[in-house]
């Protein structure tokens, strides 16, 4: 089968962890941009990617990334993007595409669009696929493969830029949805970021108790805690980004979880099986529906077998801890 034409002449990536080393990987698998240039913040990083191959330029500082690329995507934490932009500003090229892959889309909409000049387009994006793995190592080209790509162009984007950016995604295996940024954030606050907050407080909360002991809860963690250790090892500073940068959102939706909490507490008090057991029958329902449209295998503890192995082939559709 031949393959698609070439969408771009020079990729730059700014950031090469979990997801810019698999951007790389994908990219170059499917032949996404003519070149890749990569740059990162520490040296060790940079030295890691030349190592691995990934990119056929590692350069030493950003500007030195984005000059003459007709693509330019930020793969680094929300909170850094907006100094990233302001940097990289007089060295875009003119009619390059500008975009990210951060999981709050409001807050790079806000920090990032100020600093781009006139004649760059500007399409936020971000790639709902993920592990719990973090830096170039962590990365895999089938990353991608079958989870959605959210784009959240600014009101009066270029279309061509944002369609080219969309064939992009679609090149790497992802199906690709177009949504205003604000609301992004809303869906992302319910599906990603409060089930990451939920995970972080459990593992917490296990962690600090004194009459089980911390080996009797490594011990029995099959009995579920297992699957919140995984989501809470995510990486600290990706994930305190997150919730500095949509804090609407999350108190929004972590308002609602405690009221439900509070109901489900009341029905445990009161012994009222019928409240529970209606409540899980939805719930089950939803997990259901996950499964029949292909986002999770409905294998009992589907992908552990590749835990602590990154790299190794994934059955489709991949294991994810998502964000
Ligand atoms: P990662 O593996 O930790 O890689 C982060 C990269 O950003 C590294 O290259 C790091 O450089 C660089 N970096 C960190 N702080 C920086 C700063 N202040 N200025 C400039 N560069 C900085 O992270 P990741 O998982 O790829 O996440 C990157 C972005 O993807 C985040 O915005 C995140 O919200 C989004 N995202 C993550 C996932 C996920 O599951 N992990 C999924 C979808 C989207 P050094 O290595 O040199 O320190």
């Amino acid at each position: 089968m031949s393959k698609p034409a070439t969408l771009y002449n020079r990729l730059a990536l700014i950031g090469v962890g979990l997801i810019g080393s698999s951007i790389a990987r994908a990219a170059r698998a499917q032949g996404a941009a003519r070149s890749i240039v990569a740059t990162a913040r520490s040296p060790q990083t940079r030295r890691r990617v030349a190592e691995l191959g990934i990119a056929d330029q590692v350069v030493e500082n950003n500007a030195a990334a984005v000059e003459g690329s007709d693509l330019v995507i930020l793969c680094i934490p929300v909170g850094a993007c907006g100094a990233v932009a302001k940097e990289i500003a007089p060295h875009l090229a003119k009619g390059a595409t500008v975009s990210d892959v951060g999981s709050v889309k409001g807050s790079i909409v806000r920090d990032m669009g100020p600093h781009l000049p006139k004649g760059v387009h500007f399409v936020p994006a971000h790639p709902v696929a993920g592990t719990e793995y973090s830096g170039p190592d962590a990365g895999f080209a089938e990353l991608f493969v079958n989870r959605w790509c959210i784009l959240a162009p600014p009101p009066g984007a270029d279309q061509n830029a944002v369609d080219k950016l969309a064939a992009f995604w679609r090149l790497l295996g992802a199906n690709v949805e177009t949504m205003d940024a604000d609301h992004h954030d809303l869906v992302l606050a319910i599906t990603s970021h409060l089930p990451h907050l939920i995970a972080y407080t459990i593992v917490g909360t296990a962690d600090e108790l004194q009459t089980v002991t911390r080996s009797e809860v490594l011990k029995f963690s099959a009995g579920g805690f297992r699957d919140f250790t995984r989501i809470a090892a995510s990486d600290p500073t990706m994930w305190r980004d997150v919730f500095l940068a949509n804090k609407d959102a999350v108190l929004e939706m972590l308002g609602r979880f405690n009221e439900d909490v509070s109901l489900l507490t009341k029905a445990i008090r009161n012994g009222d099986g019928k409240t529970l057991y209606e409540h899980f029958a939805r719930t089950r329902a939803i997990r259901k529906g996950i499964v029949d449209i292909g986002q999770d295998s409905p294998a009992p503890d589907f992908g552990r077998s590749h835990a602590g192995l990154p790299h190794a082939p994934l059955p489709k559709p991949y294991a994810s801890g998502d964000d």
